[in-house]
């Protein structure tokens, strides 16, 4: 070999295999702890907790704790210490829940002359048992009782001109008017747009079952009645069910809520409805808490907390993975967890990472940590909530506009790193909590809560799975929190 050539090997042998080039000599730490949170870390943690082993991840069952576990065990491996109330990583709290085992039914029964037609509804498509129910069978006439609302006060009864007693009533969701539309009377109403209200009103009135008009997905924020059987349905259920009746769905809807006059009637039809259940009224749930403390001795007392709501909807009967909802927001949590611990990034306040419980089963865990919480909220700077966002190509910030100050972190971190559409809005927080920030705002602390949109999503049913998942958005909003909570934590 010649000298000239020997040369030109050393020197690309110095380009290849010398341990990185000038530039990420120079990137600061925080840019390379940025860069290692990768979207195979992100998809790594979502078809971990998605897989069959946690069983869907409903707070109270076995399935959930081991998720708490795998997670807490991470929190460990990375050095970040617990900071529950009452010391570790757990905070506990009861939780009653049920389970819904394979073979449930809905059946149409079509008389025929002197006999019957029997119409069996698809699982998933057309309807899924309700995640409360209790376990039996129920076969009666189908009694349309609007939004099932009792009011005296509104002068609005929907129970008021029919006998539902032994009957299965068809119901609708929420209230019969829209929450932005008049908030001061919407709040009047908004009692009684609960889902576990319109059951045990239901209950109260006499009725021995529930066809409710929520759509086929799976719900367990709802009451346990015993003896009170129900399933959640879709469009084909409600217009066979008012079909031949002389009015159609949409008419009825649309003058309830017109008129605010109940719009109540036999149908005529008769419906069975079959579930197989078993609840569990002593039910143990938990939160996960871990956190970094600040190094400024009078900031870490202080803290920005993230948090991501750790459980899903179990079997309902089939596993309902919820890889968007919530595993990926749990992945972004730990990414940035795992990065910030690792690479030792300074922060003058104390980061606190809380996994929540129960948000599944009427946004429990926030409210069991905001009722005894591991720093007062006048010492909570700000809670980053992020909830679904693993499905998508942009990235969503509810209530960006009600903190402004807050999202400027946001947006300068976007725009510096990692130039995505983002899309701050307006957070009204006054219909029923759906959110654990609404319960973080209520308790008069800054919230942001991040999702990701703009692909279609699969909803509370088993199809959320690992196969949805869009890896970058993931990467993406980590990264984007990332760099945002380091100026957070040190302004
Ligand atoms: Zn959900």
């Amino acid at each position: 070999m010649k000298p000239f050539s020997s040369l030109l090997m050393l020197v690309l042998f110095s380009f290849y295999f010398l341990p990185g080039t000038a530039q990420e000599y120079n990137e600061s730490p925080q840019i390379r702890a940025m860069k290692s949170i990768s979207s195979h870390e992100l998809l790594d943690y979502v078809s971990e907790l998605a897989s069959d082993k946690y069983g869907g991840r409903l707070t109270g069952t076995a399935g959930y704790d081991s998720a708490a576990s795998w997670l807490i065990r991470h929190f460990k491996d990375w050095g970040i210490k617990g900071k529950a109330p009452a010391g570790g990583y757990l905070q506990h709290f009861d939780i009653p829940y049920t389970r819904v085992y394979p073979g449930c039914k809905v059946t149409m029964h079509l008389p025929q002359g002197d006999k019957e037609i029997l119409k069996h509804y698809d699982y998933v498509e057309e309807f899924i048992p309700g995640a409360t129910s209790d376990s039996g069978t129920v076969k009666a006439e189908v009694v349309y009782a609007g939004y099932g609302i009792t009011a005296p006060e509104l002068g609005y009864d929907d129970y008021k001109d029919v006998d539902v007693d032994g009957k299965i009533v068809m119901l609708e969701r929420e209230a019969p008017l829209n929450p932005s539309e008049d908030t001061a009377l919407f709040r009047k109403w908004k009692p009684y747009s609960f889902h576990q209200y319109k059951l045990r009103n239901a209950v109260r009135h006499g009725a021995a079952g529930m066809l409710y008009n929520y759509g086929p997905i799976v719900n367990p924020n709802n009451a346990y009645e015993e003896g009170f059987i129900y399933s959640h349905v879709g469009d084909t259920v409600v217009s066979d069910v008012f079909a031949g009746t002389g009015h159609t769905h949409q008419e009825v809807v649309g003058s309830i809520r017109k008129n605010l006059e109940p719009f109540s009637f036999s149908t005529g039809k008769k419906f069975t409805i079959t579930n197989h259940t078993k609840h569990f009224p002593n039910g143990r749930g938990s939160n996960v808490i871990g956190y970094i403390e600040g190094s400024d001795p009078q900031l870490k007392d202080e803290v920005i907390i993230v948090g991501a709501h750790l459980d899903h909807l179990g079997r309902c009967w089939e596993l309902i993975p919820g890889a968007n909802d919530n595993a990926s927001g749990v992945a972004v949590m730990m990414s940035v967890a795992r990065a910030l611990a690792q690479y030792e990034i300074p922060m003058k306040r104390s980061v606190m990472f809380l996994a929540l419980g129960a948000e599944e089963q009427g946004i429990f865990g926030s409210k069991v940590y905001l009722d005894n919480p591991s720093y007062p909220p006048e010492k909570t700077s700000a809670m980053l909530n992020i909830d679904g966002v693993g499905v998508g190509n942009k990235i969503g910030v509810t209530a960006g506009e009600n903190h402004p100050g807050l999202y400027a972190f946001i947006e300068k971190a976007n725009d510096q790193y990692i130039h995505r559409h983002l899309n701050p809005s307006t957070f009204l927080n006054n219909t029923r909590p759906r959110l654990d920030a609404a319960r973080f705002m209520k308790a008069g602390i800054p919230i942001l809560s991040f999702y990701a949109y703009g692909a279609p999503s699969v909803y509370h049913q088993p199809g959320d799975d690992v196969d949805k998942i869009t890896p970058e958005i993931m990467e993406e909003t980590a990264q984007l929190l990332f760099m945002s909570l380091i100026e957070m934590a040190n302004q």
